[in-house]
């Protein structure tokens, strides 16, 4: 039997619309709107949907946006001037920069100007610090929606083997971490590991996060896991992620499209960070 199919696009709305009641909350008691300030470096055409979806998703929930549109050949020491700017806002409780940055900015220092309280990326290393050592953080967004989609399934986290490919900062670490703290065995692979499939084919859940389209293939599958893809690739016009669907559909449970699966839900991810920090920096 065909897998069922996770949809991320409705989650992410039932998820938006218990958030509009937060924001709501939050606006009544605190007499503004939580505020998530965007900045966006040059024009890459990826970053540009990326944004407009976050935007979109903010005005959909009752968060206040705030957008930075800064041209490509902007100064570091300007972003920076930028980032500290929005760190005293008071109206700004979220703030997220897009990447990738031109090469003339470096990443890291930007990512690293930003208080650590309106991290909504949750890429702060202060936050990536708390996520390793189990401490309250603010938690990447593409991590912490794969595991609400996978808890969407019912199917139990805990005492899984949970292969998760790909161990990039943003996805594969954290949401390796995310799992291990929801108590699964974790085994973390790249492009280094010897004999792939002979580890994917233990996956009761399987999180593939690799950057080559359908990569992972039907009979790297183990019959009856949850398939996470979290890749976007895209090619001839069209997204694909970094499982072969159809192939893959035939052997799982549960498995995520692209697109409709791990994208949604990282914009809510995103959008719900900003309402948490804005009531934990009100409340604390
Ligand atoms: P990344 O930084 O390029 O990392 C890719 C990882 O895959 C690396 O750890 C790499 O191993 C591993 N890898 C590469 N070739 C491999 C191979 N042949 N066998 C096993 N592992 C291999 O990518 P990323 O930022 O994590 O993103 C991964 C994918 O997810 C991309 O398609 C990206 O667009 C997508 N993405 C989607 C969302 C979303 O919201 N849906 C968010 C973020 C990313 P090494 O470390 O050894 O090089």
């Amino acid at each position: 039997m065909p897998a069922k199919i996770i949809d991320g696009k409705a989650l992410s709305l039932s998820i938006r619309e218990q958030m509009k009641s937060e924001a709501e909350r939050f606006e009544t008691t605190f007499g503004r709107k939580v505020g998530l300030a965007v900045i966006k470096v040059g024009a890459n055409p990826a970053s540009e949907v990326y944004v407009r979806n976050k935007i979109k998703a903010c005005e959909d929930v009752g968060v206040r946006s705030f957008s930075y549109n800064l041209p490509e050949e902007i100064a570091e020491s300007d972003v920076m001037d930028l980032i500290d700017e929005l760190n005293a806002n008071e109206s700004v409780d979220g703030i997220l920069v897009q990447l990738p940055l031109p090469k003339t900015i470096n990443e890291k220092k930007v990512l690293a100007r930003i208080l650590p309280e309106k991290d909504a990326d949750g890429f702060h290393t202060l936050n990536a610090g708390g996520l390793m050592l189990g401490l309250p953080c603010t938690k990447p967004c593409t991590p912490a929606g794969i595991i609400e989609l996978i808890k969407s399934t019912g199917v139990a986290i805990a005492g899984k083997n949970v292969v998760v490919i790909g161990r990039s900062n943003i996805v594969g670490k954290p949401v390796a971490m995310l799992l291990l703290s929801e108590n699964a065995t974790v085994t973390i692979c790249h492009s280094r590991t010897v004999d792939l499939k002979s580890h994917t084919l233990n996956a009761d859940i399987l999180v593939v996060a690799v950057g080559i389209k359908e990569f992972v293939t039907g009979d790297m599958v183990k019959d009856g896991a949850v398939v996470i893809d979290v890749g976007m690739n895209r090619a001839d016009g069209k997204l694909y992620g970094d499982v072969n669907y159809p192939e893959a559909v035939e052997k799982a449970s549960f498995i995520t499209p692209v697109p409709g699966g791990v994208g949604p839900m990282t914009v809510t991810m995103l959008i719900k960070n900003t309402i948490e920090s804005a009531f934990r920096c009100k409340e604390n």
